[in-house]
């Protein structure tokens, strides 16, 4: 049975952000505040938990929470952290287990072990997690909660044990572990990145004043004032050194598999991942699009704020005029999740409202990242048309999703989503729109081509770039 979402539910859920910084001997910087105001510019990817590990004289240190950066951090808290030559942060969305559990499932996670300290965060998902776990467990390894982090930190520190240092363990461990992950971790002495073998997750190394750190998006070196120096490669670990990065490949030969849901709606679009600006991306998409279009229209609408550099695309491309027609509530917190069914409609107008004045008896492209159950491209369409729209034509800057994902996003269950087992002309029926456009797969893969290495396109395809559950004998 099709259930009927709250607003915010509707849309894919991303899993994590990662940052870290080591400073070199006498940098004048406090690394905790550094990652702290890194955190913030990767807000958008994780608003239930937060933390910050830092190394300081007498060893690892953790702080960590649910909720907001700024709800998890105080001054006070900040100033426990400072005095750190090293540091690592996590922002992360609930997708492991329930919300009950954020507290312990927050990152960073911190492991005492035989061959010395460490702090790890990733961002992702294991394929393999289960079995590695269960694997873990029958040697007489012990989980508190059995998370991924749990998961990969009893990995590494079972390859420690066989190695010398924390990056050769980190390049054994990758060589068990199947999915996506972006890891950053920090032990006594060094700070490494390192991205799987298929670079499911975006991960950029840069600088900030003489330090060097990494980051899942390039925006959070931007907003430090630093600049990023390179991405991670598919199946590379980094250790940062204050002379520079050392590379290392843990040999493992891989299709290059950057989630293109990324590009279309998770990261920032003043990122550039991969090569790639996610805005230009997201341009391109809507120019695709409006290549394709056979409506006439009086006017563009992006569905703010992962629709807006697509409609502009679409825009610049067809030569139908730009404008705001609809206005969000940027002050709507995490919190206002489950409004009482009755107030659902509200629920939707306090976080979006149709400028009236703007769409009143006017046909409007409106442009929308994408469709997961349809509840939301329903109820814009309905509060356009309440505003007085003549027609409202949907364009959707990504192709439709049947599949699910395995990476560390969540989807829900392929019954759930609108086009799974519908023609366009249903999906569009059901949501109420005069047209419905889909962004080709086809031209998904031509503007993902610019990208340093592949890309998954799976939840729409089918096409994974590894083995995962249901395609297994
Ligand atoms: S299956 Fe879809 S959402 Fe998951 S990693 Fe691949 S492109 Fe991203």
């Amino acid at each position: 049975m099709r259930g009927t979402p709250a607003f915010e539910e509707d849309k894919l859920h991303e899993e994590c952000g990662v940052f870290g910084l080591t400073l070199p001997e006498g940098e004048n910087r406090d690394a905790a505040y550094t990652v702290y105001n890194a955190l913030f510019a990767l807000q958008h990817r994780g608003q239930v938990a937060a933390g910050i590990a830092v190394r300081r004289p007498e060893g690892l240190v953790l702080r960590k929470g649910p909720g907001l950066v700024p709800e998890v951090f105080s001054k006070q808290t900040l100033q426990k952290l400072s005095g750190a030559s090293a540091a690592i942060g996590h922002v992360r969305y609930s997708y492991e287990g329930s919300d009950d559990g954020n507290e312990f499932r927050a990152q960073p996670i911190l492991v005492h072990h035989a061959a010395g300290n460490m702090a790890l965060c990733y961002n992702g998902r294991l394929v393999n997690g289960a079995q590695l776990r269960m694997e873990t467990e029958t040697r007489g390894g012990i989980f508190q909660i059995g998370s991924d982090a749990e998961i990969i930190s009893h990995i590494i520190v079972r390859e420690h044990l066989r190695t010398n240092t924390t990056e050769d363990a980190i390049l054994n461990a990758m060589h068990y572990m199947i999915g996506a992950y972006s890891l950053v971790v920090m032990d006594e002495h060094k700070l490494i990145a390192a991205r799987d073998p298929n670079g499911y997750r975006p991960l950029c190394i840069g600088k900030v004043g003489n330090c060097w750190g990494a980051a899942s998006e390039s925006c959070a070196f931007d907003a430090l004032g630093g600049h990023v120096v390179r991405d991670v490669a598919p199946g590379e670990v980094v250790v940062l050194t204050p002379d520079g990065p050392e590379s290392y490949s843990c040999g493992i030969r891989a299709k290059g598999a950057l989630c293109a849901f990324e590009l279309i709606y998770f990261a920032r679009p003043d990122s550039v991942i991969d090569g790639v600006s996610v805005d230009l991306f997201r341009r391109e998409a809507g120019m695709c699009l409006a290549r394709r279009n056979t409506v006439k229209a009086d006017i563009v609408v992006g569905v703010p704020d992962s629709g807006l550099s697509a409609a502009q695309g679409f825009a610049t491309q067809s030569g139908i005029p730009y404008e705001m027609g609809l206005m969000k509530n940027r002050y709507i917190s995490r919190t206002f999740l489950n409004p009482h069914p009755n107030e659902r409609r509200t629920a939707v107008r306090l976080k979006l409202n149709a400028i009236a004045s703007t769409v009143r008896d006017k046909r409007i492209i409106l442009v929308d990242d994408s469709i997961v159950q349809g509840t939301t491209a329903k109820r814009l369409v309905r509060l356009l048309r309440d505003a007085g729209a003549k027609e409202v034509h949907l364009k959707v800057s990504a192709p439709p999703f049947l599949n699910p994902c395995y990476f560390g996003t969540y989807l829900p269950d392929s019954d759930k989503l609108a086009a799974f087992g519908r023609t366009g002309e249903e999906v569009c029926h059901m949501i109420g729109a005069d047209s419905l456009q889909f962004l080709p797969v086809e031209d998904l893969k031509t503007i993902a081509d610019t990208l340093n290495w592949g890309h998954c396109d799976a939840c729409f395809t089918g096409n994974y770039a590894v083995p995962v559950p249901r395609q297994k004998g």
